[in-house]
């Protein structure tokens, strides 16, 4: 879409001219139509747990709150749905932070070793992990430099793991591996678990956007995490790759610029 301002030039007697701004608002309107659908999108995701809450609420004002089995049953629900909500606002404010950060210039991108920003993105999901029964295999040298946002880089893991945990089997396995590359550093989070169809890899790090949304939704899942990660990525000036096939797992590659 072009738009036109058209100003007509004189000199002293007549028109010699004119002058025509031509601008591409594609862009704009492009932001425009995303920003209406994140707001949509952001309003919808916040409803359905409130809806259940309420529904839920009214069940036990209407009769089920004498049921003693009844009532902590709907209450442990009410519970899991406040939980979600608690979830979904938690991720949008990790997305608004990242992006206002980076607007504003953002974290210093400073050279430093790898593996004790993986040690710690494997340690906070170790008890994820465990309630799997499942192992994480990190394979990082302890020279391996990249310059990095250290804080934000260990949340882009913290969250790729966490997926991998939650889309594997029990007792399964998780390796996350770091290595250069030529000219990169590429930190790679590979499992063995469900794996992801191919018509659905072009949209998967858009927000809220969830392959399976009840098994999403079942894990504690908001749609958030892999568009937390694509920000952050970006935020380094690298980019996030994924490869996947179902039934036999996925592998997500952030590739980082070298020193
Ligand atoms: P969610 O909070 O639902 O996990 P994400 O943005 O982290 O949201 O991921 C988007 C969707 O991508 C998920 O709902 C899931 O369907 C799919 N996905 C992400 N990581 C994996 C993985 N390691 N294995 C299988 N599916 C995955």
């Amino acid at each position: 879409y072009l738009q036109a301002h058209g100003t007509p030039l004189h000199d002293a007697r007549e028109q010699i001219g004119a002058l025509i701004v031509l601008n591409d608002v594609t862009r704009l309107r492009r932001l425009e139509t995303m920003r209406r659908d994140f707001v949509s999108n952001v309003s919808h995701e916040l409803k359905t747990p409130i809806t259940a809450i309420k529904g839920f609420v009214e069940t036990l004002l209407d009769g089920a709150m004498h049921d003693p089995d009844d009532a902590r049953r709907f209450l442990e629900i009410i519970t899991r749905q406040a939980d979600r909500l608690n979830a979904i606002i938690d991720d949008l404010l990790t997305l608004s932070r990242v992006e206002q950060g980076e607007e504003q210039g953002g974290l210093p991108l400073e050279e430093l070793p790898l593996r004790p920003v993986l040690e710690a993105a494997v340690q906070a999901c170790a008890l994820l992990a465990d309630e799997k029964a499942l192992r994480i295999n990190l394979f990082c040298s302890p020279e391996l430099k990249a310059r990095i946002k250290a804080p934000l880089l260990e949340q882009a893991v913290v969250n790729l793991l966490t997926n991998a945990i939650k889309y594997s089997p029990r007792e399964g396995k998780v390796a996350i591996e770091a290595a250069r590359f030529q000219d990169k550093v590429t930190i790679r989070v590979q499992d063995w678990g469900c794996g992801i169809p191919k018509e659905h890899l072009p949209r998967l790090f858009e927000r809220f956007y969830r392959v399976d949304k009840a098994r999403s939704r079942k894990q504690g899942g908001t749609g958030l995490g892999l568009a937390i990660v694509k920000h952050i990525v970006q935020a380094h000036g690298g980019e996030v790759i994924v490869h996947s096939t179902p039934g036999q797992g996925s592998t997500f590659s952030i590739h980082l610029p070298g020193c």
